[in-house]
């Protein structure tokens, strides 16, 4: 027997609770895993709250990454003992996740804990961080580089934010972190990389078609009219690399910055994210991440107290990320 959070749906509600699992009632999978660490990522949020349609098949065991140890594979490429880290491919959505002591998944969909990283240093990256490397990336083969200007990171408190912030000034960019909490968090992000942090506040009224340029690139994790309003203040053959929709989905902008300002508007998704592409971020995670950084990144909590960080991070309350020890 081994403890999981679980989901199921009463009148149409969502209703997560911590219940002991069998291991015959795992799902179908090459290669079950012990799992060590999970983490809170805000599509965790919007599953374990019911208030995103993320799942749509209940009984459903969230957690969309997990890092952890195998104990038995049907697979030639990994064996009892490896060590191995899972983020995406719909797991914690349609197929169970790592919010369980155990878990069994496809073995196409794990990769080898990076060398240098511990199971828990792996999590506190998580989804958030590997989003945030693939977006630095995306500005990278862009041609943003650190002489070009400042790189705006917005929802920098949060879980792929503070990675952003971090991994821009390893890399030596100088970094501009927007956020909702300036009082609270302004001396955490600048111990994590910032040279200046500016309220949110700054960019709410309507976005203009253009406006004055501030950003050689920028990473935006919050879409809506903060991402418009930053394409508007984009320079010449900028670049924005946007993941994320914590003020929305929508968009609503014009083709000016794009069509008079050379500036590319990046999509950055890593739930489908190609193997060899992972691979590579998560060694970069692995050279660029100080050792400062794990200190400082976040909290640790127990399976129990998941479902009220879920609704914590969808408020916009959690700083940081958020690993679950299982
Ligand atoms: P977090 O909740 O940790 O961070 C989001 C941050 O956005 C908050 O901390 C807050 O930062 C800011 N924010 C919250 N609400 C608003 C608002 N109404 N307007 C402006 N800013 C707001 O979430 P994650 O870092 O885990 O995820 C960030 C986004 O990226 C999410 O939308 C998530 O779905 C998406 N994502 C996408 C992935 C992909 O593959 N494309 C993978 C992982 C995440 P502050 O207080 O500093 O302003």
């Amino acid at each position: 027997m081994f403890q999981a959070l679980v989901l199921r749906q009463q009148d149409k509600s969502t209703l997560a609770a911590v219940e002991s699992l069998d291991e015959s009632q795992l799902p179908d999978g090459e290669v079950t895993v012990k799992v060590d660490y999970s983490s809170i990522n805000y599509k965790d949020g919007l599953a374990i709250t019911g208030k995103g349609r993320i799942i749509r098949n209940f009984p459903m065991v969230p957690g969309i990454d997990f890092a952890g140890t195998v104990i038995e594979s049907a697979d030639e490429r990994y064996q009892v003992g490896d060590q191995v880290v899972l983020t995406g491919w719909g797991v914690g959505e349609n197929h169970w996740g790592g919010l369980a002591q155990k878990a069994r998944v496809k073995a196409d969909w794990l990769v080898p804990l990076q060398a240098g990283l511990t199971s828990e240093q792996s999590m506190v990256i998580g989804t958030a961080g590997l989003t945030a490397m693939l977006c630095v990336q995306a500005l990278q083969d862009a041609g943003v580089s650190p002489e070009n200007g400042e790189i705006l990171v917005t929802g920098a408190s949060g879980g792929v934010g503070s990675v952003a912030v971090v991994l821009l000034n390893a890399l030596g960019y100088r970094v501009v972190a927007a956020t909702g909490r300036v009082e609270e968090n302004e001396p955490l992000l600048k111990r994590l990389g910032a040279e200046r942090v500016i309220d949110r506040a700054e960019f709410s009224d309507d976005p203009k078609p253009l406006e004055k340029q501030f950003w050689a690139g920028a990473i935006d994790t919050v879409g809506s009219k903060m991402l418009a309003k930053v394409l508007a203040q984009t320079q010449y053959n900028g670049a924005v690399a946007a993941c994320g929709l914590a003020q929305g989905f929508d968009l609503p902008t014009t083709v000016m910055p794009f069509i008079l300002r050379n500036v590319s508007l990046l999509g950055v998704d890593s739930v489908m994210c190609p193997t060899n592409k992972r691979l590579q971020a998560w060694q970069q995670l692995a050279k660029l991440l100080p050792a400062s950084y794990f200190e400082q990144s976040g909290q640790c909590i127990s399976l129990k107290k998941v479902p009220h960080c879920a609704e914590a991070i969808l408020k916009g309350q959690v700083t940081g990320r958020t690993l679950v020890k299982l």
